[in-house]
């Protein structure tokens, strides 16, 4: 359930529905997601869903991981690597590990204080190390380590926090989900030197990003 060829079904996939970023597809590839959820879960962590990861939340869909590595990926010069990306909202750490080795540094911010211990030992197990974690509130970005090249939201605000906005780069783009449930815009923000670039990528499902930490 978890061999080399229920992988590349899931990265055929994926490829069908127009993930067509390469280094995107082969990290899919690469990620052993059945490490990220429950040993019960295991057999179905290739398949194309969100599961419960414990604490009421839940490991994302890999087709939405994929799709916004590649919303960032494709928002930024490609000649310029990404050297500082922050996240928020790290849960279990799958889209932290696909896109590690595709930038320098990630800065990942989570509101669950245990979620965010257990995910800090995984990715250290597997051996990833150019993370940093920091339990919070992620709305309010990383101030200390601002301005970041990319910026990825993996929960829904009702509208864009303004520090996220304030912390991006010139060039930068931040990937968010934003709206109420059962009504949300995956937007990508991009801050050019006249100003930001707003486009709307596609109607998307998330959990909402709350307030505070948990
Ligand atoms: N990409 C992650 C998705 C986790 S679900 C994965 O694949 O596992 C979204 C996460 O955002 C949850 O863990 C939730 O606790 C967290 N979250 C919600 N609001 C937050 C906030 N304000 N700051 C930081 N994390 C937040």
């Amino acid at each position: 359930m978890t061999s080399a060829r229920t992988r590349e079904r899931l990265v055929q996939r994926l490829a069908g529905h127009g993930i067509s970023n390469l280094q995107v597809l082969d990290r899919v590839r690469s990620v052993p997601r059945h490490l990220f959820v429950d040993e019960a879960l295991q057999s179905r962590a290739y398949e194309d869903s969100a599961l419960p990861i414990g604490h009421g939340q839940t490991i994302s869909q890999p087709y939405i991981v994929a799709l916004m590595s590649q919303a960032l990926l494709d928002g930024v010069d490609p000649s310029q690597p990404l050297l500082k990306v922050l996240e928020v909202g790290t849960g279990c750490g799958y889209q932290t590990a696909i896109l590690s080795p595709l930038v320098r540094q990630i800065f990942s911010i989570e509101r669950i204080r245990h979620l965010m211990g257990d995910t800090r030992t995984r990715l250290a197990q597997l051996g990833y190390q150019n993370i940093r974690f920091r339990h919070g509130d992620g709305m309010q970005g990383w101030p200390g380590q601002a301005p970041f090249d990319g910026i990825l939201v993996a929960a829904a605000p009702a509208g864009i926090p303004q520090p996220l906005i304030d912390q991006l780069a010139v060039g930068g783009c931040l990937i968010i989900p934003v709206g109420p449930v059962g009504s949300q815009e995956l937007m990508r923000v991009t801050r050019t030197e006249q100003g930001l670039e707003q486009e709307n990528l596609c109607c998307v499902s998330f959990v909402p990003l709350l307030e505070g930490t948990g």
